[in-house]
């Protein structure tokens, strides 16, 4: 069934966010981040609906037809497609914060092995890297970044319930890490998002490449 739009939403402008999504998509599954049909990508259509990946489909050959439409809790609207098993984490982010636009998830080998790296301490702290200047709000290497490791689970509620408690808690929350799984990171639009996914990969990278040569 085709992507029944509510009349608030016009179809050029879901058009729009299935288009940067799927572009998106491919861009990141060509850099081996998203393999097999791993990963899934978000964007706000408006205060009450996101645009997101329909489960299951190969990231690096999406188009139109694999974006589908929900509201904020993660029912399907005008479509019976199903979405990722982890849309709760994308509407998360877009209940929490309201200038959030864009959310990215994916599974690169180095979001994979830093997660396992890091989840004993639960936490990847940077700190002495120029490109940390690249995450919004951040304008020197000598902050602290701190990008959370949370435990691993099939069963999504007790992931939003350790992420709502780091938000709870006051601390800047800019990605996380799951274990053994793959990162979450976002933006207000799809260029901030992308800028802090990639920074964030070559990130924990360099700290990957750090304690392989200092061991
Ligand atoms: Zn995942």
């Amino acid at each position: 069934m085709p992507q029944a739009l509510p009349q608030t939403i016009a179809a050029a402008e879901f058009g729009r966010c299935a288009d940067a999504i799927a572009a998106a998509a491919r861009e990141l599954a060509a850099l081996g981040w998203t393999p097999a049909t791993s990963s899934n990508f978000s964007m706000r259509v408006d205060a009450d609906h996101a645009a997101i990946t329909i489960s299951g489909r190969d990231k690096g050959r999406l188009g139109r037809d694999d974006i589908m439409l929900i509201d904020l809790h993660g029912r399907p609207v005008g479509t019976d497609a199903r979405p990722s098993a982890e849309t709760g984490l994308h509407t998360q982010v877009y209940r929490r914060r309201p200038e959030i636009g864009v959310v990215l998830h994916t599974h690169s080998r180095t979001q994979s092995v830093a997660s396992r790296l890091f989840a004993r301490e639960g936490v990847v702290r940077l700190e002495g890297w120029e490109l940390q200047k690249a995450i919004t709000g951040y304008t020197t290497h000598e902050s602290v970044l701190e990008i959370p490791v949370f435990p691993n689970t099939q069963y999504m509620p007790e992931l939003e319930a350790r992420v709502d408690a780091w938000l709870d808690a006051g601390r800047p929350l800019h990605a996380y890490l799951i274990d053994g799984h793959g990162i979450y990171a976002w933006g207000r639009d799809m260029p901030e998002a992308r800028r802090h996914l990639e920074a964030l990969e070559f990130l924990l990278g360099c700290e990957l490449d750090l304690r392989r040569l200092s061991a």
